[in-house]
């Protein structure tokens, strides 16, 4: 199949596309469809030639926002639509050709994602309705991690909460977690062994991975579990629901809200979930983005510390996400914090590394772990795993 494949992501009131060629190195057209159903709706992206443009779609609906892609994709025809899909339970181990079947159950899982799987089916509705007779793939963010064994999926629950409500951890950014992972192992003379990925962005979570397979990661059930990240809280003690109900009298509805969209770098800076601005408000002596900064990455070391007993031996740490590819102050606070690991990073290389570059950090000769910054590519990978998918089928 060497026509290109539209990757597409479907918010509630968003549509992010990409159209990607079965060669890595030719350009993509993408952009982003935002504010869907509101007056404001428009459409932003880039053309082949580089050139950004902005359309007023105002209150264009997902069906009436994807024709105007439609017209963006300068006559090149996609051979299959790749959906990135957040939850897909325990039913999807891979990647999934879209039929009724599949609607169904991604539609009877839709209470484990209820922000994301819902949006996402009326993206697929949508685009079957502007593109009939393409083929259509889902692609799970939680697939990648579906290798996880009991001793890492299991809560130390009662057995029913499992066994009749599926309550366990399933793992998200496994797209992420698979791209960067198999990246290293193709970039590394190390090859496919023991890597813990760290992908830092708006959302954040690490996973050890080995021979490509996912042993563990840090989110859970939810995409809040884990990692400190831009607004989430990230773990807590599990006993904090019932005293802030008991205590404050919140309701469940405001413990998630401020758990998911008032925490994390903006709780504890008290002024932005934005790392940049995180930084440079630490560096100028700001109390709170000093906490922030120090608590984030403290906080990843310590997961990184824990997933590392899912590897029988371990061959480097990979960086990726807008924290994890830009920001050289984390890296260094991170692999300053588990001196026990051995790794030697030179810190020119970790510098120089940001915008985008790909590459190790290591000082040349070093033999221990290694230390990567890898690039993510959520939406190469979905092309990928929509390509295998089709052809297969
Ligand atoms: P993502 O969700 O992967 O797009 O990542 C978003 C996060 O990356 C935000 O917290 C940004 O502040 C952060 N980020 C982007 N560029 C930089 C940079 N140069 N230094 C530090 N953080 C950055």
């Amino acid at each position: 199949m060497n026509a290109p494949v539209l990757v597409i992501n479907c918010g509630s009131s968003s549509i992010k596309y990409a159209l990607i060629d079965s060669d890595p190195q030719a350009p993509r057209l993408a952009g982003l469809a935002e504010r869907l159903g509101s007056r404001d709706a428009r459409l932003k992206g880039k053309n082949s030639a580089g050139e950004s443009f902005t359309q007023p779609l105002p209150n264009a609906d997902h069906a009436e926002a994807l024709i105007a892609i439609l017209k963006r994709l300068e006559n090149r025809v996609p051979a299959a639509i790749g959906h990135r899909i957040v939850h897909g339970g325990e039913h999807f181990t891979q990647a999934a050709l879209i039929d009724d079947s599949v609607i169904a159950t991604i539609e009877s899982i839709a209470a484990l994602a209820p922000l994301h799987n819902p949006a996402h089916l009326a993206g697929i509705a949508a685009t079957q309705k502007v593109f009939p007779g393409l083929p259509q793939v889902a692609v799970f963010d939680t697939a990648f991690h579906q290798t996880l064994p009991p001793r890492a999926y299991r809560y130390a629950l009662p057995e029913a909460l499992y066994t009749e409500h599926r309550i366990r951890r399933y793992g998200f950014h496994g797209t992420s977690h698979a791209y960067v992972s198999k990246r290293a192992g193709e970039l590394s003379q190390r090859g496919n062994g023991g890597w813990l990925t760290a992908h830092l962005g708006n959302g954040c979570s690490t996973s050890a991975i080995w021979n490509n397979q996912s042993q563990d990661t840090s989110m859970g059930l939810t995409p809040l579990e884990g990692l400190v990240m831009g607004t989430r809280s990230g773990d807590v003690d599990p006993g904090l629901h019932a005293h802030l109900h008991r205590q404050l009298g919140w309701s469940l509805d405001e413990i998630d809200d401020v758990l998911n969209k008032q925490s994390g770098l903006l709780g504890l800076s008290g002024l932005t979930n934005d790392m940049r601005e995180v930084e440079e408000q630490a560096l100028s002596g700001h109390k709170g983005s000093k906490l922030a900064l120090d608590v984030f990455c403290y906080r990843i070391a310590k997961s990184l510390a824990a997933l590392s007993c899912a590897l029988p031996t371990l061959d480097g740490v990979i960086f990726t996400g807008g924290i994890g590819e830009n920001s050289p102050i984390v890296r260094r606070e991170v692999i300053a914090l588990l001196p026990h690991f051995g790794f030697n990073m030179d810190e020119a290389a970790n510098e120089a590394t940001i915008r985008g570059k790909e590459g190790k950090l290591d000082h040349t000769g070093h033999s221990g772990p290694e230390v990567w910054v890898i690039p993510t590519d959520e939406e190469g990978r979905i092309a990928m795993e929509t390509r295998h998918c089709v052809e297969t089928h």
